[in-house]
């Protein structure tokens, strides 16, 4: 195997396994050795996450990879939106008033009736703006199309950008989503049809949805979501059963081994939270073939010590931020795609 910078060695490994089974072609080989610069929701610190705006500003930042969250509305469209039910502290109605409380399930109405909300800003005054103080607002975002965002890059002539594509299911709370098998289907459909497989990984808290991708479209990469933080666990290590996450795996049947179970489930990367990280999980990860992409570190600080630890790629709601600092440690980025 070919030697690259160190940390990057087992992205190199995980994705050319996964697009390339003979012999990568060039444009396989390049993305290997990009470290993964990835936009959270586009880049929700500075515009409005989830939004077609967003992912413009996004692309002509300059990132490897736009990461995106899906849901699927009543008659079947794949639509780009972190939340099951809409959120109040960004969705606005058509008489320009903040909902009050959350919202329907997006999966109980139509497309043409979720055009009516406005989502180009956060509710002033709300904690969530509080978070993102630097969020520039644009009127008049709608939620998209998968299909929207697929046609916005390839207009951009950006053929290199990738995709990071979340499902949002919750195996705790079934009624408020489609079921995982038409929600992977339809998602599988909008991928193919923009033949964006190989510059496609989907990903999922829910493994249900990696193991459905497997089968249906083993073409596409697959990266396996955790969280182990207190209150939020997904895996429930030591734990008696399964955690309901894990597409019926448990953790313990994997010694207990986070990485395992993940290569275990068939994903090429792992996704945990940069807190639940350290060196010895990274070694262990990249001994398995894994790439790894914590979430979501927006701090300059935080970014250092992740990097530091040997990440092949981090996801960030400042992609700004996070490219520069690459910069500055000579580690090369992509390029800005100008947009009209
Ligand atoms: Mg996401």
């Amino acid at each position: 195997m070919m030697q690259l910078k160190s940390g990057f060695a087992a992205c190199a490994l995980a994705l050319t396994c996964a697009c390339a089974p003979v012999m990568p072609t060039s444009a396989e080989a390049e993305v290997t050795t990009v470290f993964d610069l990835q936009g959270h929701r586009g880049a929700r610190g500075l515009r409005p996450e989830n939004t077609l705006a967003g992912f413009a500003w996004t692309l002509e930042l300059g990132v490897r990879t736009l990461e995106l969250d899906c849901g699927l509305t009543r008659d079947g469209v794949v639509v780009v939106s972190h939340d099951s039910s809409l959120n109040p502290d960004i969705t606005r109605d058509s008489s320009g008033k903040f909902l009050e409380a959350a919202g329907p399930p997006l999966h109980t109405l139509t497309f043409a009736e979720l055009q009516q909300y406005d989502v180009g800003r956060i509710r002033p005054g709300s904690d969530y703006a509080a978070r993102f103080p630097e969020q520039q607002p644009v009127d008049g975002q709608r939620i998209p199309r998968l299909a929207d965002v697929y046609a916005l890059v390839r207009e951009s002539g950006n053929r290199e950008v990738r995709f990071n594509i979340e499902t949002k299911l919750d195996p705790l709370q079934p009624e408020l989503t489609a079921s995982p098998e038409a929600f992977v289907k339809a998602l599988v459909e909008v991928v193919r049809e923009a033949r964006m497989e190989t510059r496609t990984t989907i990903q999922s808290f829910d493994w249900r949805t990696l193991a459905l991708v497997r089968r249906l479209a083993p073409e596409i990469v697959t990266v396996a979501l955790t969280d182990q933080q207190p209150g939020e666990d997904t895996m429930e290590i030591g734990k008696p059963g399964a955690s309901p996450w894990l597409g019926g795996l448990d953790v313990d049947d994997y010694e207990g081994s986070v990485p395992k179970t993940v290569k275990a489930i068939g994903a090429k990367v792992w996704s945990p939270h940069a807190l639940d990280l350290d060196e010895r999980l990274i070694a262990e990860a990249h001994a398995l073939g894994l790439a790894v992409v914590p979430w979501t570190v927006n701090d300059p600080k935080d970014m250092e010590r992740v990097l530091a630890v040997g990440v092949d790629g981090l996801i960030s709601d400042r992609p700004d931020l996070l490219r520069s600092l690459l910069q500055s440690k000579g580690i090369a980025v992509p390029s800005p795609t100008p947009m009209q």
